[in-house]
């Protein structure tokens, strides 16, 4: 017997029928003898026709009221959910994130959880109840109605599954694990069974969404085993676990690719003291997020600066960055937003010697120019002309020996 947290996405809840479908797989998890806390979603497209009707009524709706509003979504499914499980014959109660309480910051729209008091929970498994509760929101001290942000009822499931130590905490998502790479550009990509937390934060921020990263960080935090699987067939999915002795002996997970990137080079620099914090501050201030960075001083002492930013902000920080590089006397300023950073990821690297300049090879065998590179720990990463990502991640796929035995 087990205490098993699951969630289920809004496609999981998308219908009726759906939602008969979960209360049926949720009953069997009860059956077997284990005790159950079932998080849900709203039903899907719910949030977006939410946040669509704020926009019609007034252009800057007040945060206050946006979470008032968008928290109503997931009040309907555990309703729903937990009258399906009575009709069945189960007992069932379902709760809001102000009645647990889930008890967040006022952070409005993309509130962090601060606890979870578990009394009423434990109390209502005791008695052999089902407890769904609602994902994605939360109450703040002045009991104001919070929300998570988008994709927010993963980080709720896993902060429950935290707070009540429970043994597995399962999300039911619409992928039935998390891949070595996006099967739409690798069809022989296959699915991992295990993936430490490291690797799959790597993975979320490197553009595969399945998890928001926020639950993961949480997971990691306190060490809550997450099974990512789907909740229309029973088969397996991938655990995101603690790293393990069998992790290491992979030497690379995934492989991983962004587009949404943009390249900006500020030309011939005098190479002084102070100047790169002169080009940066303005960024920070403006709360743009700085990915990778290269310098590089040529011979006549002047200096290359290149980085890249998020493509939406690449026109902003040209107006920034422009009128400062004639300040400082630098050559001038080019950007490029044909480039896409393509990533290799991999807790085996820490032990192993030589994956970069296989990385390097392969690319270079098939004539792929790198731009940039950046290395971590369990990460290495290239930006690449954008016209190259598919083939990029298809031969590093095979490269590397990820590809599906067929
Ligand atoms: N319903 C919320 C959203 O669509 C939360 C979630 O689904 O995780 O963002
Ligand atoms: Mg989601």
């Amino acid at each position: 017997m087990a205490l098993v947290v699951q969630k289920y996405g809004g496609t999981s809840v998308g219908s009726i029928e759906r939602i008969r479908n979960v209360a049926q797989r949720v009953a069997e998890t009860f059956d077997q003898g284990n005790d159950v806390v079932v998080i849900v979603s709203a039903m899907s497209g719910e949030t977006n026709r939410l946040v669509a009707l704020a926009n019609d009524v007034c252009e800057f709706p007040s945060e206050r009221e946006y979470d008032v509003l968008v928290a109503t979504g997931e009040q309907v499914t555990i309703a729903l959910l937990a009258m399906c499980l009575e009709s069945m014959g189960y007992k069932a109660k379902s709760y809001l994130g102000s009645q647990i309480p889930v008890i967040t910051d006022s952070a409005h729209a993309k509130a962090r959880i601060q606890s979870i008091p578990d009394t009423k929970i434990r109390a209502d498994l005791a008695e052999k109840r089902i407890v769904v509760c609602a994902g994605f929101q939360g109450v703040d001290e002045f009991g104001d109605i919070t929300t998570l942000g988008r994709g927010g009822s993963d980080t709720s499931a896993v902060a429950i599954a935290a707070a009540l130590k429970a043994d597995v905490c399962e999300i039911y998502t619409d992928v039935d694990g998390v891949y070595t790479t996006d099967p739409r550009v690798v069809p022989a990509a296959r699915k991992l069974d295990k993936i430490s937390y490291e690797e799959m934060l790597e993975m979320a921020s490197l553009g595969a969404k399945v998890l928001q990263i926020r639950s993961v960080e949480f997971a990691k935090k306190y060490n809550v085993v997450i099974h990512v699987r789907t909740s229309f067939d029973n088969r397996q999915g991938t655990l995101v676990m603690k790293e393990d002795a069998e992790m290491e002996t992979v030497l690379v997970s995934g492989i991983a690719f962004n587009k949404d990137e943009a390249k900006i080079s500020v030309l011939g620099v005098p190479d002084q003291p102070g100047i790169a914090a002169q080009i940066f501050s303005p960024l920070t201030e403006a709360n743009i997020t700085v990915d990778m960075i290269i310098q590089n001083v040529s011979s006549d002492g002047k200096t290359d600066l290149t980085f890249t930013v998020p493509k939406t902000d690449c026109k902003k920080v040209l107006q920034l960055i422009e009128p400062l590089a004639q300040k400082i006397g630098a050559r001038g300023v080019s950007s490029d937003t044909a480039i896409s950073k393509v990533s290799i990821i991999g807790v085996g690297m820490h032990s192993h010697a030589g994956v970069a300049g296989q990385m390097f090879s392969t690319l270079s065998r098939e004539g792929i120019n790198i731009e940039m590179i950046s290395t971590s720990e369990i990460k290495i990463s290239c930006v690449v002309n954008e016209k190259y990502t598919e083939l990029a991640v298809r031969v590093l796929h095979e490269a590397f020996g990820l590809d599906r035995a067929e």
